[in-house]
């Protein structure tokens, strides 16, 4: 839920030509029903949920497609901790801030999307096939589609001065924020397989890691794995992490002692925001080991199985997420809603 001080609240986003408002409408540029829609049912074509890049890119397709779309977004992107975007390619580097208010300034020039700031709160299918969501500003939405992009928990191991760190030294994709931490001594917080696995190919950018598995053993083939690929092993049960600030200077040992490391790569397991996707029929694939994210079950056009249902992002992937894959998959979701709407007679 949207904390009730920020209802009704205008957010200004700096350099945008639109503004929007927390449980309230876009105030700039909405036209509400696509050019190809006169019947003013108050039915939208597609709701997304979530303004985040997979939202935002199948607001794209769909607006590109004429078709009326409502994007709802709490505006709780879950990179926006960072001070940069790794590895998407033409954003390489950008604010995440940066990259949601151009991508919004470009559907500012499709009169048939809709950007509100608002959460979605609740929703249900029809017996016609349509949906109905509920706002936490109050208000309902009705579409003949659904895109769920509303993105994931990342949930991370609870280490006292963990979470400060989180988006900075504290990191989980190497491929994102590997490059600017490179070459410092580096920690990899993860047990069992996976803890090797991030280990060994954590030496790409630093020749310092070591694996810490917080009072877990490792097996004696893990152990020859490690040493074979230069990796360092530390089984102690870890206390904190330490550092001036929001720096990391050195992981502290529950036993006494410490560790200098300048950064760690964490395992974090994604969790679906909010019950939405069950409560539309949607099915959700459970975390395991290997594949650690709750992902909502879609085929490769991010089709759920529930007509009229489309999942896109980091809610329906069980590759590890990224920006890259969250545009293309909301694209897909995109399209397929837009060319299932065809099918069923939409012009
Ligand atoms: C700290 C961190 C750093 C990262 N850095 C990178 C990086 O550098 N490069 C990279 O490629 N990837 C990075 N990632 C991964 C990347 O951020 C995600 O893969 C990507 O943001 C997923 O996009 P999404 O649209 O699915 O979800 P999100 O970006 O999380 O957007 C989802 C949006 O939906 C909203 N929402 C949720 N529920 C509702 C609801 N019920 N109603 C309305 N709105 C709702 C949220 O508030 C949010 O605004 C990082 C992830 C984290 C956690």
């Amino acid at each position: 839920m949207l904390d009730p001080a920020e209802q009704g609240r205008t957010i200004a986003y700096p350099g945008e030509p639109l503004a929007y408002r927390r449980g309230g409408r876009r105030l700039v540029g909405s036209t509400h029903m696509s050019d190809n829609d006169r019947s003013d049912s108050g039915i939208r074509d597609c709701l997304v949920v979530g303004g985040g890049a997979a939202g935002l890119s199948a607001a794209l397709t769909l607006g590109r497609a004429r078709r009326a779309t409502l994007v709802v977004d709490a505006g709780r992107q879950s990179n926006l901790v960072a001070a940069g975007i790794g590895g998407l390619l033409g954003h390489d580097g950008r604010t995440p801030a940066g990259y949601y208010a151009a991508a919004r300034t470009e559907l500012a020039a499709y009169p048939s999307v809709e950007v509100v700031a608002d959460e979605v709160t609740g929703g249900r299918r029809e017996d016609d096939g349509t949906f109905t969501v509920t706002l936490g500003g109050g208000g309902v939405g009705r579409a003949r589609s659904v895109v769920l992009a509303p993105g994931m928990e990342y949930r991370h191991p609870a280490v006292p001065g963990l979470r400060e760190r989180w988006g900075g030294p504290v990191f989980h994709c190497p491929f994102c924020h590997g490059w600017e931490l490179r070459e410092r001594p580096m920690g990899v917080l993860a047990r069992g397989a996976v803890g090797v696995h991030g280990a060994l190919n954590l030496r790409a950018w630093t020749g310092r890691v070591t694996l810490l598995t917080n009072g877990a053993g490792v097996t004696a083939e893990q152990r020859r794995q490690l040493a074979g690929g230069g990796v360092g092993l530390d089984e102690r049960p870890i206390a904190a992490l330490d550092g001036p600030g929001t720096a990391l200077r050195a992981v502290v040992f529950a036993g006494g002692g410490e560790l200098a490391i300048g950064a760690l790569l964490v395992k974090a397991t994604l969790y679906q925001r909010s019950p939405l996707a069950r409560e539309l029929g949607a099915t959700l694939i459970e975390p395991d080991e290997m594949l650690s994210v709750q992902a909502i079950r879609v085929d490769a056009m991010g089709r759920t199985g529930v007509p009229g249902l489309y999942a896109a992002g980091d809610a329906a992937t069980s590759v590890p997420p990224s920006l890259a894959a969250a545009v293309a998959s909301g694209h897909l979701a995109g399209a397929a809603a837009s060319v299932q709407l065809a099918v069923a007679g939409r012009r």
